[in-house]
């Protein structure tokens, strides 16, 4: 028996899940009673409400700030696509010209209409964008680090009737995909809250096929929204961890972490980019 464990490590299995690998080791999954077993080094990855949950951490506990703001943002899921939330939000940070959650959405996704098949939606939300990518040429796997986001991206996925959407519990550090297997992959509000950009930029990259499309919008050090003023942009990193780029700074971490052929659009301090994986 153990021997044919170690025969069909690395090799992914034929089931719905089947598409997903062990964050820690990148190798096949088995599935089992709610759970989704590595082949290799038997971790263990229970399914929660059919949401695969690659994050075995107790987040109250967690050394990473981005995980222990998890219960606020799990409470917050249902107002993060409402004028409560996202509009107010663009408008503080971004500027009062800062373009609507619409526009936002447009702006993104036109940057990978052109790429059929596989999409990854990093840090997802709800699917806020990943799900307005999704049809039957683009299937779209969202991953995030907050089980109530992805819950609601859920009902939101139901009540639409939007198929070919799938979410996953991961964090951006460690994927739970194989290298090469994205055409393109979104990263919408969140790159700059990622404790360390570069690993975030790197591991995106591994999981892209050489050419794909990266799709960012973020912040920048613009001229609109309370992000113009530098000590504010020092007390929001001190404080909330939230990086404010400026575009030179951007281009050194996309090509140091192997990406090519940046295309930056500033909106106040809005920032939305596209950028290639290079080719090997
Ligand atoms: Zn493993």
């Amino acid at each position: 028996m153990e021997k044919n464990i170690n025969q069909t490590t690395c090799t992914s299995p034929a089931n719905e899940l089947g598409v997903y690998v062990c964050p820690a080791c990148r190798c096949a999954l088995g599935q089992e009673a709610g759970v989704l077993r590595c082949l290799n080094c038997s971790a263990a990855y229970p399914i929660r409400e059919l949401i695969p949950d690659f994050i075995i951490e107790e987040l109250s506990r967690s050394r990473d700030p981005e995980l222990r703001r998890m219960r606020f943002i799990d409470r917050m899921a249902r107002v993060y696509e409402t004028r409560l939330w996202y509009p107010i939000v663009l408008n503080i940070y971004g500027g009062l010209r800062s373009p609507s959650l619409e526009q936002l959405i447009r702006m993104v996704t036109q940057k990978v209409e052109s790429a059929n098949g596989r999409v990854l939606d990093v840090a997802c939300g709800p699917g806020t964008y990943g799900r307005r990518v999704a049809s039957p040429s683009k299937e779209v796997f969202g991953v995030d680090v907050s089980m109530g986001m992805l819950r609601q991206g859920t009902a939101y996925v139901a009540k639409e009737r939007i198929s070919n959407v799938h979410f996953a519990r991961a964090r951006v550090e460690a994927l739970p995909f194989g290298d090469a297997f994205f055409e393109a992959v979104l990263c919408c509000g969140s790159l700059h809250l990622f404790s360390d950009t570069v690993i975030a930029l790197r591991e995106m990259a591994r999981v892209m096929k050489p050419g794909a499309i990266l799709s960012v919008f973020t912040f920048a050090a613009g001229t609109g929204g309370v992000l113009k003023f530098r000590r504010l942009r020092d007390w929001s990193l001190r404080n909330h961890g939230l990086h404010v780029f400026e575009l030179s700074e951007m281009q050194h971490y996309l090509t140091t972490s192997g990406f090519e052929d940046f295309h930056p659009e500033i909106s106040g301090s809005i920032l939305t980019f596209s950028a290639r994986k290079r080719n090997a």
